[in-house]
């Protein structure tokens, strides 16, 4: 079993509105042991210059014994974490490069499919820069901006200029990507088990009233979570089970996170649902600079849906095709996204040559909970990230950046669990995800509950795509990057948004009580 350390780590926390700012969470001390756990690769002293107060110092990788959890049921980790997406590795990256002993439990084996748009917008790269993985990139296609097409108009943005973020982005599979993060963490130390579920949390107590994935929440239900103290693992080749036990464990099992509802977490059904559609596509397009999105994608009916179609050039030959729809508004929820995505296939300009027969294999679909829709996002042991706490931009449908970075900030948090402040540290996960992103996303989701109305959607649309200039400051705003040292043309639109959306029903300010509510 694992130490306890006396005092926490000195090391700043992370600016909230940029959780990129600093290195991460407290490092582990350099008084205590080396890791007893194995790491799939042994750690490297870290070389980049950018180690925090106490990194120097420690101890990783050197003298560790690979550790077999198989023979080893009575040892405890640190942390546990349940899936190798965005969330759960980049998580177990901060938390491994600070020298804690971490064991991530991955259903899937790498490479593998995983459905999704494959863009990473600035605030991503600025993610996987941090973790050191940019020359891992090399060989992807960067892309310098948008284009925006609707109503018989098209748009081309730029990403802007940014003190924190670059101005570009990537295109990547995810088969290509999610390796990459996974095999970073286990580098820094921690241990990643591909092809093992966690098919049950190791609890203190039963849940007393397991919540619906839809079910409305009482007010105390964070601090009424129980213990989680790991999780019984199946290996799905062999199907063999066996416990992992965990001091803090984080649940990044992506949007459907069975496992966080086991624990008694749950949605907002009140807060904006995403469900979106991709499929891949020869296109001699596929080196293009700009990703493309079109505003005016209809249903059956003709109607202009709230929701967006996209084409994103890979640079590999293919392009990734895909609709995605908020059903937040209940006359969207019949809107069938098989459909709409052949609609889209018909219509997309022919340049791109999508269609049918230069189609890859059948579209897949999937569910983006957004706005911070599922919570509570920490209980006494244990915190949410990414799609399990419905982390997605409710503006673009961006997940990834935000995977990253609540990965990150929880890693902060359990760091400082870790290292002394114990459950206190864990709420203030919750705390910290307020801080970082609660206005911006209730800013988001008031433009959601605007756009989901065909007539304000189709106005607003219309409107933004006579002005270059409006839709480049409206980028700027739904792709989350408004700079906090000037005030200009994006930041002042931002703050008259803050204001409308002030004056606007918000379901977040109901009675729910969890951290969200404030
Ligand atoms: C069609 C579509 C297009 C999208 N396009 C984009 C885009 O272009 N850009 C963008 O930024 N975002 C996009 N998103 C959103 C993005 O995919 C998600 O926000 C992102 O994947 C969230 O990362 P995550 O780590 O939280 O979850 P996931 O990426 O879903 O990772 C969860 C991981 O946990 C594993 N897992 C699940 N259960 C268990 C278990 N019990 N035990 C062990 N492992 C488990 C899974 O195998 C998976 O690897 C899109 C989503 C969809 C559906």
């Amino acid at each position: 079993m694992t130490d306890r350390t006396e005092e926490p780590s000195p090391t700043p926390a992370p600016d909230a509105a940029d959780p990129s700012s600093t290195d991460g969470p407290p490092a582990r001390a350099a008084r205590r042991p080396p890791k007893a756990a194995g790491a799939t690769s042994e750690a490297a002293p870290a070389t980049d210059g950018r180690s925090g107060p106490g990194k120097a110092t420690r101890r990783r990788g050197s003298g560790a014994r690979k550790r077999s959890p198989a023979t080893d049921a009575d040892h405890v980790h640190d942390v546990l974490v349940v899936g190798a997406g965005p969330g759960g590795s980049s998580c177990a990256y901060w938390l491994a490069d600070a020298g804690w002993d971490v064991a991530v439990v991955e259903k899937k084996r790498f490479p593998r499919e995983k459905t999704c748009g494959d863009g990473l917008t600035p605030r991503a790269v600025r993610q996987l820069a941090d973790m050191g993985l940019e020359p891992a990139l090399a060989g992807a296609h960067r892309y310098v901006g948008l284009r925006s097409v609707g109503f018989g108009r098209s748009l081309e943005m730029r990403w802007p200029q940014h003190p924190a973020f670059p101005s570009y982005g990537y295109t990547v599979t995810r088969h290509d990507l999610d390796g990459l993060v996974a095999e970073r963490a286990a580098k820094a130390g921690a241990t990643v088990w591909q092809g093992v579920e966690a098919v049950a949390p190791l609890l203190d107590r039963p849940v007393a009233d397991p919540a619906g994935p839809e079910r409305p929440v009482p007010a105390d239900r964070a601090a009424a979570l129980p213990i989680c103290h790991g999780a019984v693992v199946a290996d799905r080749a062999t199907g063999t089970t066996r416990e992992v036990r965990a001091r803090y464990v984080v649940v990044a099992d992506g949007s459907n996170s069975r496992f966080g509802r086991s624990l008694g977490a749950s949605r907002r059904r009140d807060y904006p649902l995403g469900m979106a559609l991709r499929g891949y596509f020869r296109s001699e397009r596929h080196d293009d600079a700009f990703i493309e999105s079109h505003l005016d994608i209809r249903d059956e009916s003709g109607e202009v849906v709230p929701g967006y179609g996209w084409i994103f050039p890979l640079g590999d030959g293919r392009v990734n095709v895909g609709v995605g729809l908020l059903s937040s508004d209940q006359r969207w929820r019949g809107v069938n996204t098989t459909r709409l995505m052949d609609a889209f296939v018909r219509w997309a300009p022919r340049s791109w040559g999508i269609a049918p027969e230069t189609s890859c294999g059948p579209p897949t679909g999937g569910k983006l909970p957004m706005g911070l829709a599922v919570s509570p996002h920490a209980g006494p042991n244990t915190v949410l990230v990414g799609d399990a706490g419905g982390s997605i931009n409710p503006f673009n449908g961006e997940g990834i950046a935000y995977g990253y970075e609540t990965g990150r900030l929880a890693a902060w948090a359990l760091g400082e669990a870790l290292a002394g402040g114990g459950h206190d540290a864990v709420a203030d996960y919750g705390e910290r995800l307020v801080h970082a992103y609660s206005d911006y996303f209730r800013v988001a989701r008031a433009f959601v509950r605007l756009i989901s109305n065909p007539r304000t959607m189709r106005a607003c649309v219309s409107l933004g795509m006579r002005s270059e200039v409006l839709m480049t400051e409206l980028l700027t705003i739904m792709a989350n990057l408004m700079r906090p040292d000037t005030l200009g043309a994006a930041e002042l639109a931002y703050r008259a948004m803050t204001v409308i959306a002030e004056h606007l029903p918000d379901p977040s300010r109901s009675d729910r009580g969890d951290a969200l509510g404030a």
